[in-house]
Parts: C-alpha cells; structure tokens; sequence
C-alpha cells in the first residue's frame, strides 16, 4: 500500500508542470536541477520504503534547526525561552523587523534569527569545530550512518552572500542576546546548514522525533513533544498554517528543498524537490506530503 502510494506519488511529481524556483541568494544552491524528487518513509516496524533521487544529497539549510533545537534542549531545558520564544509568525523566514518588534528576542528556533540564538547556546564554552563537530555526531547517531559530512563550498557561499544572516547577528548581539561574536555564531550556523545527507538518511534523522526507536531515546520523551509542537505551528515560517492545513503533521523545511516530516508514533517522512514556493517551502515537496497525508489518514486532525 506503501510502496504504490510513493510510486504514484513519484510519477505525479515528475509529471508536474510548475516545479518551484530554487533559492538563489545562496550561489551553490542557485545551480541545483530542480528536476529532481524523492521521497523516504521510516515505519515504526522498522521499515523504510523509498521512492525518486534518494541517494543524491542536498544540503539541510534549515532542517539542521530541528537539530541543534534538540541538542540545545537538552542541554538548557527550558532555560533557553528566555532568549528565543515559541510564537509563530506572519513574517518571512529571515525578517528583521520581527526580531526589532520582539526587542532582540526571536519569535521561534526556527526563523533564523532564533536558529542563530540556538546556535550561539551550543556553542556555550566551545569552539566552533568542537560545536560543529557535536552537531554532525548528533545527526549521524540519530541516521546510525557516520557517512555524513559539512560540504565546505556551501558553508563558504553562504558566508560571503548571508548579509540578511550577517544583520539578523548584529540585531542580536545589539539586545545583547548573542553571546559570541558574529562571525564566530554565523560561521558555526552556516556550517551546520551545509550538512548533506540525502533523502532515505534524512527520513531515519527523524526517527527520534517520530518515537520509532524508543529503546533508543536521544532526548528527552518531553523535547519530542516540544520540537513537534513547533515543527506543527512555526516549522514552515508564515507558511506553517498552510501546511498544517494541508498536511496535517508537523515538519520543518529547508531552502534547499528537503522537508522532514514527523507522523507521531507512526512514520519519520523525508522529502526533497529543490523548487520553492513563495514561501520558501519545497513547493512539490509539500504537495507530495499532502497526497501521503491523504492516502495513509496520517494527517493529526484524522478521525478515522
Ligand atoms: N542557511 C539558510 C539561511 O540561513 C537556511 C534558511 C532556510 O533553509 N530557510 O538563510
């Protein structure tokens, strides 16, 4: 049943006439070939059925963020609201006049700003290779594959292109709500968004969230909750009520088109088509979500 649905889901989205626009104020992703689609489901059997371009990676971009969120949960509690809040937002992933509007504080982990707090708390008394290098250790554990790198190139573009991220740092360490220089902050965040895994890897990333491997636990069982209460309401910036509309579980995007989606208890769902919506939320990804929310009754609002 699986199996047919991913494959149907594939062939409509080969099919698809308007496939989204990649991001291109970050150069490397700029050239991606925005033909591509693949889809990854992990069941809590321990199953996993695939379907498209599943061993190309991509880049995280901002699925790292649902990361370096748990790692620094787990490391503060809930001491770390007191620099960023749990609100959704109407503004744009990387808007500054959100953050100027909540005095320094972001609205949540997952706008940028927020990601760039939560990335100034891992690093706490650490270097930046030595932070970088927990959250790639994190990320392979919850995969249980170390065949996953930083691609330098992309971390190197974003760099020299990421003057929103550059004015979102200095905003911040205005309030007085980072607590390392910006370039320290920003060059450990870019990094962490240039993490590559593909599709069938970023779909077993995601097991923890969904409760698939609970003789495993990684975080705490009250974190899994907190991460999909924010992946449901601000995973997909001021498209997150769209999605939730649409699909019905939490997940969280990233500009390089890949979304990780969680069905609780049920499946961990990876998707990646790099066109964007006006959002920028993999557009294709999105629908084909919807189609698999649809088909399985997985959405969270299902009474059947
Ligand atoms: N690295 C990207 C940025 O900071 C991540 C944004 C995203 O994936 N939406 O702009």
């Amino acid at each position: 049943m699986l199996e047919d649905t991913l494959s149907r889901i594939e062939k409509y989205m080969r099919k698809a006439p308007d496939k989204g626009l990649v991001a291109n104020y970050i150069p490397e992703l700029a050239t991606v070939d925005p033909n591509q689609f693949a889809m990854s489901v992990c069941l809590a059997n321990g199953q996993q059925f695939s379907c498209g371009d599943v061993t190309t990676r991509f880049s995280m971009q901002s699925i790292s963020k649902a990361f370096s969120l748990a790692m620094a949960l787990g490391r503060y509690g809930d001491g770390l609201w007191s620099r960023v809040g749990r609100e959704p937002t109407s503004n744009a992933f990387n808007s500054v006049v959100d953050l100027e509007l909540g005095g320094g504080k972001p609205r949540n982990p997952f706008v940028n700003a927020g990601a760039i707090v939560v990335t100034d708390a891992l690093i706490g008394g650490r270097t930046p290779k030595e932070t970088l290098a927990e959250i790639v250790q994190f990320v392979r554990y919850a995969v249980g594959d170390a065949d996953i790198y930083i691609n330098e190139d992309m971390a190197r573009s974003e760099n020299l292109t990421g003057d929103r991220n550059w004015s979102l740092a200095h905003f911040l360490k205005s309030t007085d709500n980072l607590y390392h220089e910006c370039e320290l902050t920003l060059g450990t965040y870019f990094h962490q968004c240039a993490i590559e895994l593909n599709c069938q890897q970023l779909a077993r990333a995601g097991r923890f969230l969904a409760g698939l491997n609970p003789e495993d636990e990684m975080i705490a069982n009250r974190h899994v909750r907190s991460i999909n209460a924010l992946m449901m309401t601000c995973g997909h910036y001021d498209g997150s009520g769209e999605f939730a509309y649409r699909v019905g579980f939490p997940g969280k995007s990233g500009v390089s088109g890949g979304i990780l989606a969680i069905v609780p208890g049920v499946a961990s769902v990876a998707v990646w088509a790099p066109g964007l919506n006006s959002f920028g939320n993999s557009l294709l990804g999105t629908i084909a979500l919807e189609q698999l929310s649809l088909a399985m009754n997985w959405s969270v609002f299902d009474t059947v």
